[in-house]
């Protein structure tokens, strides 16, 4: 977990804003929340509307702006643009403007507001039960606080639904499927992992038609994912089962 997210959710109560609470913040527009960065996520979303914006396909964004690689705590793949320069500059970053102003991840253009939910891995097939989105106000330094908002016209301006179901969607498949790659890790071969990562990462992040749906898209691609890793899974059980002389 990085160090800002570990802060956050140390204090997640003394930062937790309510949709209609206000918070006051300006951009001045100085840019420095585009360098020094190495945390910039990309969810399958936000790289979906990016390419939208740049007319790229999935694949050739990745290729030229992001790096990939296995989450440590959610063995998920994970893509994030990939710093450029001693400053390590964000690549979407030319000159003092942000190259996909209109479509910036949605860290970004949430920012200083933030959002977590927390998803009880027994209540995944439940979704009358998923919690509540959290927000949260990182209170930062930068800006002026020349503009008062309330977090739900935050949202507004920047076309966020407030109960958005694609955030809901991610981050039951993320607990989901984290929770099958926990228990899958220790006996599947190598080999086997190679292919199942390569295929998480095309499922989630890159077979897409940008000139389609985004959200049914994703639907379906999650559905492939997830059923795969379930299969993986249970291949796995079997194999412990095997190796454990019958028994469970
Ligand atoms: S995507 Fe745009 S707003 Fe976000 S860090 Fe990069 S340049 Fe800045
Ligand atoms: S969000 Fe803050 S750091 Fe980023 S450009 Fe605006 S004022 Fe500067």
């Amino acid at each position: 977990m990085s160090n800002k997210l570990k802060y956050i959710a140390e204090n997640l109560d003394s930062l937790k804003i309510g949709l209609d609470e206000t918070f006051k913040f300006n951009c001045t527009m100085c840019g420095k929340c585009c360098i020094n960065r190495e945390d910039i996520l990309l969810k399958p979303k936000d790289l979906f509307v990016a390419c939208k914006e740049l007319s790229l396909k999935p694949q050739e964004f990745i290729q030229k702006y992001c790096e990939c690689y296995v989450g440590d705590s959610s063995g998920l793949p994970i893509v994030r643009l990939k710093p450029v320069g001693e400053n390590k500059r964000c690549p979407m970053l030319q000159g003092s403007r942000c190259a996909i102003h209109n479509a910036k991840p949605e860290v970004c253009a949430m920012f200083p507001i933030g959002r977590c939910i927390s998803i009880d891995k027994n209540e995944l097939e439940n979704s009358d039960k998923i919690s509540e989105i959290v927000y949260i106000n990182q209170k930062v330094n930068c800006g002026d606080k020349r503009v008062t908002h309330t977090v739900r016209e935050w949202l507004n301006k920047f076309n966020i639904p407030v109960d958005d179901e694609y955030f809901i969607e991610w981050h039951k498949v993320v607990s989901s499927m984290a929770l099958d790659i926990q228990e899958l890790e220790k006996y599947t071969p190598e080999k086997i992992k190679g292919l199942m990562y390569n295929n998480l990462f095309a499922f989630l992040y890159v077979d897409y038609d940008l000139e389609k749906d985004f959200m049914k898209q994703f639907k379906l691609n999650a559905e492939k994912a997830t059923g795969m890793v379930k299969h993986i899974r249970k291949v796995a059980e079997q194999v412990k089962e095997e190796l454990n002389g019958g028994k469970p």
